[in-house]
């Protein structure tokens, strides 16, 4: 009888966390196969037909270092330092992040970023079989089978175990769910998105200030725009899709250039090819993915999007993916028993998972709705002046999802904590000058306790 390989492990999907958590394994002594339904990307260019840029932070970089990947991502990522409101009379702000450039995001291109960590991951020893679409498997027999999408032919392969990063409509998931009870639900978000571009200036610069994440933020609705390393801007036009304006009022590209002319009039010189852009972009649906199992014992585990889709409104579902690829690798190198490991790890990620998830959902009514209200803009600058008075103790929650790895569900209950002392300290005034300063400190050191910092 063969004995089991206690180091081969075999990933679903060679997209960000594929990719990423293939270089961490095989960097830790595993031998590692990674099949992905599309082509290499490398040879036929990135098809990946969504989201064109990502806002990458701290998690996520602080895992590219271990995959030694990050200098290399950086070489192509355009800091963005905060966000820059667009009002609806052509004005603008610029609202920080952080407390100065330490403290900033990174807009990286998706396909770019995925074929630098495919070379690394193949560099490092990874197995890429690219046309390779997971299409069946059978748990007892521990073979999987993958169907090649250019001529329908079908390829098996045996396992020890599965890991499944191939996204939101995960394949693997599906196989697991007829084998155990996954206690999956989606909530839809009612809302959906659309890309459009800012191509460069006439002289090949930026046509706006690069180094910000720029939003239209208009209520019920908004757009953003994140830079590019070729000077371009990818522009995000969220929308509900009913109600007016709703993507079933606005249809086409005529109906597109009306709502930007009456409602992000400063964004409609930007984007010359509106109209073509709207019309030849397919709307994208948002939604959150709930699970209550990620793993069939020992066989097969789920991470990334495949385990915890979530809408983008906190920029961080690829850094959420790239610090389970981290806790994984840990997990698996910690305890020989596969089936302990990925219980393990479920325990550790889920409820973290279940927090950014709620955290990016209510970002989309901040950012949309919040960012030029007075009562939320006196909250935000005396959680600036509490963050400099009290450092120890007050963070904004922002920062600790963006620049700190503090557990987001740590960091979601902070947040909650912080906000009522927010509102609580706020109420009443109009402008910072008129609070109580002993009575703000009194009130800090009596509700927050110290901060988690990273080592
Ligand atoms: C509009 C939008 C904006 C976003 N912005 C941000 C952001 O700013 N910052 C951020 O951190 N996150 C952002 N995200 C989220 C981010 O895109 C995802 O969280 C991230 O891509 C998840 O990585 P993944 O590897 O789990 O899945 P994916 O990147 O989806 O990769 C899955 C891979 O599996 C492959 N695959 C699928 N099915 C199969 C199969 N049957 N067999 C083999 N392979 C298969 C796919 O081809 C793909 O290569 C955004 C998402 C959207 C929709």
């Amino acid at each position: 009888m063969t004995q089991p390989d206690n180091r081969h492990i075999t990933l679903i999907g060679a997209g960000l966390a594929g990719a990423v958590l293939a270089t961490l394994l095989v960097r830790r002594g595993w031998r590692v196969d990674v099949y992905e339904k599309r082509g290499d990307p490398r040879v036929q260019g990135y098809g990946g037909g969504r989201s064109i840029n990502l806002a990458l932070a701290e998690r996520g970089r602080h895992a590219l270092r271990l995959a030694g990947a990050d200098e290399a991502v950086m070489q192509h990522a355009v800091m963005m330092r905060g966000r820059m409101v667009h009002f609806l009379d052509g004005r603008t702000d610029l609202q920080r992040y952080g407390r100065d450039d330490s403290e900033v995001i990174w807009s990286v291109h998706r396909g770019e970023l995925n074929v630098i960590l495919l070379d690394i991951a193949e560099r490092a020893g990874a197995k890429l079989h690219f046309d390779r679409g997971l299409s069946g498997v059978d748990f007892d027999a521990r073979t999987a089978r993958f169907t090649d999408p250019r001529d329908g032919s079908t390829h098996e392969a045996r396992f020890e175990s599965l890991v499944g990063a191939d996204g939101a409509g995960s394949s693997l998931r599906a196989a697991m769910s007829a084998h155990v009870e996954l206690g999956e639900r989606t909530e839809f978000l009612g809302h959906s998105y659309k890309e459009l571009e800012i191509p460069p200036a006439a002289d090949g610069s930026f046509s706006i200030e690069p180094n910000a994440l720029h939003i239209w933020p208009r209520g019920r609705y908004m757009c953003i725009a994140l830079p590019n390393d070729e000077r371009t801007f990818t522009v995000t036009l969220f929308l509900p899709n009913e109600g007016d304006p709703s993507f079933a009022t606005v249809r086409n590209g005529e109906d597109a250039r009306a709502l930007f002319e009456r409602d992000f009039a400063d964004a409609v010189p930007l984007i010359p090819a509106l109209e073509e852009d709207f019309e030849r972009n397919p709307a994208g649906l948002l939604a959150t993915l709930y699970l209550d199992r990620w793993h069939l014992d020992g066989r097969a585990v789920l991470l990334g999007d495949a385990a915890h889709a979530m809408v983008p409104f906190h920029g961080q579902g690829m850094n959420c993916a790239f610090e389970d690829c981290v806790a994984l690798a840990e997990h698996l190198d910690a305890n020989p028993d596969r089936a302990a490991a990925f219980a393990a790890f479920q325990a550790e990620r889920l409820p973290n998972a279940r927090a950014i998830q709620a955290m990016a959902l209510e970002n989309y009514l901040e950012m949309r709705d919040r960012v030029d209200d007075d009562d939320y803009l006196l909250q935000r600058a005396l959680e600036r002046t509490l963050a400099q008075r009290h450092p120890e103790r007050f963070m904004p929650r922002y920062s600790m999802v963006t620049f700190q790895r503090m557990p987001y569900a740590t960091a979601y209950e902070r947040g909650r904590q912080q906000r009522e002392l927010l509102i609580d300290l706020t109420r009443g005034h109009t402008s910072l000058d008129t609070l109580d300063w002993s009575a703000v400190d009194h009130a800090v050191r009596e509700r927050l306790t110290l901060l988690p910092m990273d080592a």
